[in-house]
């Protein structure tokens, strides 16, 4: 596909040289072709949008705009393209090209000038119209714009490739009553990241370090209101280390930003306007220490921004990992200095490496670098590979080359492309010249541009050497799971435990490094080792084949190594590598863990534990699973830990099935006793209960309702709450509505709705919704935002594990090999639990 369309448009070049009258439309094709944009930025600079927008308070009318656009022109043939995603009606019948009325001419989501109305040099375009409302997330008495990654030209008319940066002014008539945000700015923005936020907000402006900091918030509880001065000292502190790292000054003119209720991501990037979720920003009134790690991660995750993915823009979405990787390279760095009674380590580990194992691990996994002919398929590219595979990666890069040469590196790369773009192949080519004796270039083929990773094994060899002397030694050898021949080149630690030795009968032991760039190592031991725990310290990344008879050593040990063995010992169970082959499985592994997590004093490692268990509890027979769901019970009240009570609060009144357990949950929910929950938990709580209550479930949901305090909430709730219906042809009435686009507006409600339809406690009727809620797949891809595919396919697949759910997800998977390769992969990976039953 890719390569038709590129000769086409060498064909079309080659004709048009000679013949202007020609015309073109043939080669327009829907979205930004990566040829069109490779045209298009070879032939056009100098780019600035004039843009007006009428915003009316009432959601029903339209937003329309009016803009000019000027532009730098020269040496092009072909007519000029501008990306517009929309119905022609959105569009009057004329525009105005360098002063002369023209007819419009509309083809494929783009409005065609010929090139005949172009001059070499300025040009200036004036095209007034009706703007598409997704993209501008509409709400009662809120609107902000999410153009990421090619939402800017659904909105208004533009040239929608991250490398035809342009500066932005904006003029907004908006209700009364209303405030605004916008990004306009002198440094020239790519349009995805051009953003504004209109509606009732509430504004505090600030001043840190002589700079001026302003926020828009929707949030009305005064409590949480409070936590803005912190916020605030979160953002100075992530600029003034941003400025440090770089040697380069805040890149913009202003640093604003707008708390989002219903927010779709964690956060986005806009410079002078970023947005942020509020459930991140805000916190319960007893956050947990995760909690509090997320939120500065998350401010100083899109503060990094400013300099990767702001100033310096990658050329084309392929690499739109590098500015996700680096801004986490950061932030990951920043929390390390503010928070240093934690260990970072450990952090690091548990913030990147569940995560991207949990894709890695499955059918569904892919590069870090991916193709992308169109970028209406760019959404397809986000995921754990790019969020937390790439973030391991990139620790191993400086791992390989040095802090000090990587800093250096990344600050020559910033300066030489400042306010422009650059490929991870231009970034890799300086840190090469920082850094020679590296081997980068085959580091980044390996990590970046394949896709999986090495499973690793520990054996002992031994051999006689004279008379009854043996010579032991330590093979550890790793193998490319899809025959490739790859070699991943990384370092890590292994811990070797010998047998009691003599009178002291004291343990022996020793940690080995271990620089594994070739398939096999050796190191040789003093003798035959009674344990051998790989990936000692947690920094190998890969699949550690653990032996079976190694877990009791564990618990003893230090967090890191307690972290990694704990995460080994889960991986291995998954893919069956573990011990336990007999039916009890899953029971086994659940009190293993159980254990564990009893005696644990580490709350960040407590909180993986209690992720395990709740997996492990998945796969225990509902029917028969009340011994684990009250020992899970018991556990969330009595445990030393609040945010390790709090956790399995969450997870137990979300999974309890039993009827004692129930009851303590619904016990637990009439009181709202319990302090560590927020009003949300309650919520979700009662959404359970309302299924698992279907004689009562109406009364349960009113209950809750009474409690909400925000008009916000309580739009949520009505939305969501809805699902709890033990009315069967109403479920199905629900889900037929949730296949209507417009219907899925707000994605969370849109996918916590689904979620509650597929619970566990509707199979089998909820299995007839797999195959139409596949069906659907490519058309929530074209309609919903980038994470949607993901989170529609978790909230469809999640609550299933029935064969029958099994066999329709297998059967369809196999009947639809047309699908796009990155869709399919989403699938593969979100299937994964419900394949493994
Ligand atoms: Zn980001």
């Amino acid at each position: 596909m890719k390569v038709k369309i590129i000769s086409f448009c060498f064909f079309l070049l080659a004709v048009f040289v000679t013949s202007t009258a020609a015309n073109s439309l043939s080669s327009i094709a829907d979205g930004v072709s990566q040829s069109l944009a490779e045209y298009r930025a070879s032939h056009i600079s100098e780019i600035s949008y004039n843009l007006s927008f009428n915003i009316p308070g009432d959601k029903k009318k339209f937003v329309t705009f009016d803009e000019q656009i000027v532009f730098n022109h020269k040496g092009g043939t072909e007519d000029l393209q501008i990306d517009f995603q929309a119905e022609k009606s959105q569009l009057p019948n004329t525009i105005i090209v360098n002063g002369t009325k023209r007819k419009v001419v509309f083809e494929h989501e783009h409005i065609v000038v010929p090139c005949r109305y172009l001059r070499d040099g300025r040009n200036v375009i004036r095209i007034s119209g009706i703007c598409g409302n997704q993209a501008l997330n509409r709400n009662e008495e809120y609107l902000y714009t999410l153009f990421v990654p090619d939402h800017a030209r659904s909105v208004f008319p533009c040239f929608d490739q991250p490398d035809l940066k342009a500066r932005f002014k904006v003029n907004l008539t908006i209700p009364n009553g209303w405030t605004a945000i916008t990004n306009e700015t002198n440094r020239p923005i790519p349009t995805y990241l051009f953003s504004f936020t209109a509606g009732r907000f509430q504004q505090q402006k600030t001043t840190r370090n002589g700079r001026e900091l302003t926020v828009l918030y929707r949030e009305t509880d005064s409590a949480k209101i409070a936590q803005l001065p912190i916020v605030f000292d979160e953002v100075a502190l992530s600029l003034q280390w941003m400025e440090e790292y770089t040697g380069i000054p805040y890149p913009f003119e202003k640093y604003g930003f707008v708390v989002l209720p219903g927010y779709q991501f964690g956060g986005m990037e806009h410079p002078g306007c970023i947005q942020f979720t509020d459930h991140e920003i805000f916190l319960g009134k007893n956050p947990t220490p995760d909690e509090e790690l997320t939120r500065l991660n998350l401010i100083a995750h899109e503060t990094a921004h400013m300099w990767f993915g702001d100033l310096v823009t990658m050329k084309w979405f392929d690499d739109v990992w590098t500015k996700e990787v680096f801004a986490n390279f950061m932030a990951d760095k920043i929390a390390r200095e503010q928070f240093p009674d934690v260990n970072h380590d450990l952090n690091f580990i548990k913030g990147h490496y569940p995560r991207a194992l949990s894709t890695d691990r499955t059918e569904g996994t892919h590069p870090i670098q991916q193709p992308l002919e169109n970028l209406n398929k760019a959404g397809l590219l986000y995921g754990n590979i790019i969020y937390h595979k790439a973030p391991v990666v990139m620790k191993k890069l400086e791992q390989q080359m040095g802090k000090d040469a990587m800093q250096k590196g990344l600050q020559c790369y910033l300066k030489k492309y400042s306010y422009g773009n650059a490929t991870w192949d231009d970034l890799i080519q300086i840190l090469d010249s920082v850094s020679p004796q590296s081997h980068l270039p085959e580091f980044s083929r390996v990590w970046i541009k394949e896709k999986g990773m090495p499973h690793i094994t520990c054996q002992v060899e031994w051999e006689r050497t004279d008379g009854n002397d043996f010579s032991t030694s330590l093979h550890i050898q790793q193998t490319d799971p899809y025959g490739r021949g790859l070699t991943w080149p990384q370092q890590f630690k292994i811990w070797v435990v010998y047998p009691q030795t003599g009178k002291s009968g004291i343990l022996s032991s020793e940690v080995i490094d271990v620089d594994m760039r070739t398939e096999d190592v050796f190191v040789p031991l003093k003798t035959f080792p009674t344990t051998i725990i790989p990936n000692y310290d947690g920094s190998g990344y890969g699949r550690f084949i653990m032996p079976d008879n190694n877990y009791s050593f564990i618990k003893g040990q230090d967090d890191l190594c307690r972290y990694a063995s704990y995460l080994t010992r889960y991986e291995n169970y998954l893919t069956g590598e573990w011990q336990m082959y007999d039916e009890k499985r899953p029971e086994r592994f659940f009190s293993y863990v159980w254990q564990d997590l009893k005696d644990e004093s580490n709350p960040l490692i407590a909180s993986t534990l209690c992720n395990h268990l709740g997996t492990a509890l998945r796969f225990i027979d509902r029917a028969q699973r009340h011994e684990q769901e009250n020992a899970l019970w018991q556990l969330s009240r009595s445990h030393p830990i609040p945010s390790v009570r709090q956790q399995l609060t969450r997870l137990i009144s979300q999974q309890a099935v039993s009827a004692s357990v129930v009851d303590s949950v619904l016990t637990l929910w009439q009181s709202q006793s319990d302090t560590l929950l927020t009003r949300r938990d309650y919520s979700r709580m009662a959404y359970h209960l309302a299924i698992l209550c279907p004689d009562k479930w109406q009364q349960i949901l009113a209950e809750q309702r009474d409690r909400l305090k925000t008009d916000d909430e309580r739009k949520q709730f009505d939305f969501v709450s809805r699902g709890c219906t033990p009315d069967e042809q109403q479920q199905q009435q629900l889900f037929n509505e949730l296949l209507i686009a417009e219907n899925r507006r707000i994605e969370p409600w849109a996918s916590s709705l689904l979620s509650l339809l597929n619970d566990p406690m509707r199979e089998p009727f909820s299995n007839r919704y797999l195959k139409p809620g596949l069906d659907a797949l490519n058309e929530i891809q074209q309609t919903g935002d980038i994470f949607f595919p993901g989170d529609w396919l978790a909230s469809l697949l999640y609550g299933h594990q029935s064969e029958e759910a099994c066999a329709i997800v297998r059967t369809w998977i196999n009947t639809h090999s047309d699908l796009s390769p990155a869709l399919m992969n989403k699938l593969k990976e979100n299937a994964y639990l419900l394949f493994l039953k």
